[in-house]
């Protein structure tokens, strides 16, 4: 009997330490289209109404898949896949790898990264492009294509705003694919992350593609590497105060948000933001609603 127990005290302490031992390794993907091997206009792969969207939705997720089991050999034990990309509603649930959980649609708080906080260990962007007025590039913008967005007087791509949240969380983004451009950008600004061109951009709707297969073996090859160097690569955190400035291209939109209290507005079409509320409301001076229609297209994010 004191042999048994014994024995059973033993199996407990074993199984504990094995539990122990099993660290959790948490990683989100962000997904975006435009980088997407294959996509190159947005009225036929990347936009709901395209003649190919069906196809390039079902591309996009196996690339995502691509991401997940990169992770997962790399000793994933929790994936977090964020849809970030049109009306965020792209990535099919079906054909989505069962070891991810999925966030779709808009709005929320922390836009491409909804879902990040510090337990996680890794951050990988798949499909991204490169920002506004990028040559070389396909389909280059930055959040709604009317917007070019500078943090501390460096303008930064979608991977620089969204890389700096989560750096802010202490995490770092740990890979990127998209085309070369993209790809550059993110080296330059968060510095030698694993990068993956699944295609060689020529002019904005032009690129040189990949066959689906490569680029997925090259997405998993490529996230599996950036996981395992993530003690190596430092989270991309921005010097405080931040200084925030946007330039709409669209004046009237522009007039519209100058009417936010935290908002300077620096020239017709230029905002500068000195500080945010923390509670993440929005006050509108003098109870003026802003009008439902240009609330709707500041929303819209391709
Ligand atoms: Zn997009």
């Amino acid at each position: 009997m004191r042999r048994l127990m014994g024995l059973c005290v033993f199996i407990l302490l074993t199984a504990g330490s094995a539990q122990a031992q099993q660290k959790k390794l948490k990683v989100l993907i962000s997904a975006d289209m435009e980088g997407i091997g294959g996509v190159s206009t947005w009225e036929v792969q990347a936009d709901s109404k395209g003649r190919e969207y069906e196809k390039f939705r079902r591309l996009m997720t196996q690339e995502v898949n691509a991401a997940v089991g990169g992770a997962a050999a790399a000793g994933a034990t929790d994936v977090l896949v964020v849809d970030s990309h049109g009306d965020a509603q792209n990535i099919d649930i079906e054909l989505l790898d069962k070891r991810a959980r999925l966030i779709r649609a808009w709005p929320r708080p922390l836009s491409m990264v909804q879902g990040i906080d510090s337990t996680f260990d890794a951050v990988i962007f798949v499909g991204y492009h490169a920002r506004e007025g990028a040559a070389e590039a396909v389909l280059a913008h930055t959040d709604n294509g009317r917007v070019v967005v500078k943090l501390n007087g460096v303008e930064v791509p979608e991977a620089g705003f969204e890389g700096a949240i989560v750096g802010d969380f202490g995490v770092p983004v740990v890979f990127l694919s998209g085309e070369q451009t993209i790809c550059q950008e993110v080296r330059e600004l968060i510095g030698p992350i694993e990068t993956v061109a699944v295609k060689r951009a020529i002019g904005f709707y032009s690129a040189e593609m990949l066959p689906p297969e490569d680029s997925q073996r090259l997405i998993r090859e490529g996230v599996r590497r950036g996981i395992e160097r993530r003690a190596e690569i430092r989270p991309y955190r921005i010097s405080r105060p931040v200084k925030l400035e946007i330039r709409f291209n669209d004046v009237v939109i522009a007039e519209l948000v100058s009417y936010l209290p935290s908002v300077e507005r620096k020239s017709g079409n230029t905002h500068r933001v000195h500080r945010a509320r923390h509670d993440g409301g929005i006050e509108v001076p003098h109870g003026r609603p802003l009008p439902e229609d240009s609330g709707r297209k500041m929303r819209m994010k391709k």
